[in-house]
């Protein structure tokens, strides 16, 4: 069995009202997937976190080595790719673009054997997952306050057990939201808090503060992912649990704020951190140091089906009867090829997503969503 091509596919919408977090603007949601044929007619699907363009770019310099290689051989692949543009691309989008050829690589594979992606990587635990409701993005003229404040007990009212908020915009609008969304949600829902790196260590230490007491269960990206020592100044300054991890690629790139212990949940992303291929390694590093793994989404269908398979075979720990479930990141803001790329949508019932069981990722992309939603001059 042989790779003989390689295709990106690009894709793109412009939206109607932009949103920004505290470090993004978004005018449009542009994503590129990646799709890799074999010489028996084999195709398999991943995506690329980041700038679509780029990554595309990047993934179209990786085919002069994937090219003729056997597609099953998952480890020795990525270890080509990764040494061929070792020298310029230890981290960044060098390691995006190969986690977009390995999750395809991993489709593949699950294909060739008839199983899913869970099973090869040692196991399926579930067959669900709770999901919880990304959102609260700040939008062109829109009261924040009010605005998230609403968006959040509509998620509670879908069902979701869980949600997350954008801070990291300006400390005391942000507090305002945390207490309106908490009066809005009520006391039993579970709310995380996401700076995207907006804050520097003195204001995240004040902000963490005095959130604490409107029962915060994780506090997201506080400062910039370079600063591992104020990522711990913040986490030993204030009582919520530190996540982080985003940004981050590869083993390497994880090992320093995991044996620092610069967070308590480490996030990466199947597509940016290098695919299925090293986010086990993260995944197994990080439980050898007790650090909690959950997973970043941000996404296609493509991603969420591979970070569904990630979580199916994720190892609970520590083990007891009732163990710690992992859950799954489920992005709610507006993306209308987010679900139509594949044929069958991996939605959300009350809350939680069934993981597919068919071979690889389990799901089947729909060519004229890629077509309807190509991004212009691609
Ligand atoms: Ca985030």
């Amino acid at each position: 069995m042989k790779i003989v091509s390689i295709r990106t596919h690009l894709l793109e919408y412009r939206l109607e009202t932009a949103f920004e977090s505290a470090s993004m603007r978004f005018d449009r949601r542009s994503h590129v997937l990646v799709e890799v044929i074999c010489d028996d007619g084999t195709t398999g699907w991943g995506e690329c976190l980041g700038p679509a363009r780029a990554n595309a770019a990047i993934v179209e310099t990786y085919a002069n080595w994937l090219i003729g290689q056997n597609p099953l051989e998952t480890e020795k692949i990525w270890a080509l790719l990764y040494n061929a543009l070792r020298d310029q691309g230890q981290r960044g989008l060098t390691v995006a673009a190969l986690s977009g050829i390995d999750i395809a690589l991993w489709d593949i594979k699950g294909k060739h054997f008839g199983v899913p992606v869970s099973t090869l990587l040692g196991g399926c635990f579930r067959t669900s997952v709770k999901a919880y409701a990304t959102g609260s993005f700040k939008r062109d003229g829109v009261d924040r306050v009010e605005d998230n404040a609403s968006e959040m007990a509509g998620h509670r009212d879908a069902g979701f057990h869980a949600c997350k908020i954008k801070i990291g915009f300006d400390p005391d609008e942000d507090l305002r939201v945390i207490k309106a969304v908490r009066e809005a949600i009520g006391p039993g829902m579970k709310l995380m808090i996401d700076a995207n790196h907006g804050y520097d260590a003195v204001e995240a230490v004040r902000v963490g503060r005095a959130a604490a007491e409107y029962g915060v269960d994780w506090f997201e990206e506080p400062v910039v992912p370079e600063q591992l020592g104020a990522y711990r100044a913040v986490r030993v300054g204030q009582p919520i649990p530190v996540a982080g991890g985003e940004t981050w690629h590869t083993r390497w790139g994880m090992r320093e704020p995991i044996e620092t212990r610069s967070i308590d949940i480490i996030q990466p992303d199947l597509c940016g951190c290098g695919g299925f291929s090293e986010a086990r390694k993260i995944a197994d590093f990080a439980s050898v140091h007790g650090i909690r793994v959950v997973p970043h989404v941000w996404g296609t269908a493509v991603q969420i089906a591979a970070a569904l398979q990630f979580v199916a075979a994720m190892v609970p720990d520590p083990a007891r009867n009732r163990p710690i479930e992992p859950i799954l990141e489920f992005d709610r803001t507006y993306n209308p090829f987010r679900q139509a790329v594949v044929t069958e949508p991996l939605e959300h019932q009350a809350g939680i997503v069934t993981i597919p069981d068919g071979p690889g990722l389990g799901i089947e992309i729909d060519r004229a969503a890629l077509k309807e939603f190509r991004m212009k001059d691609a």
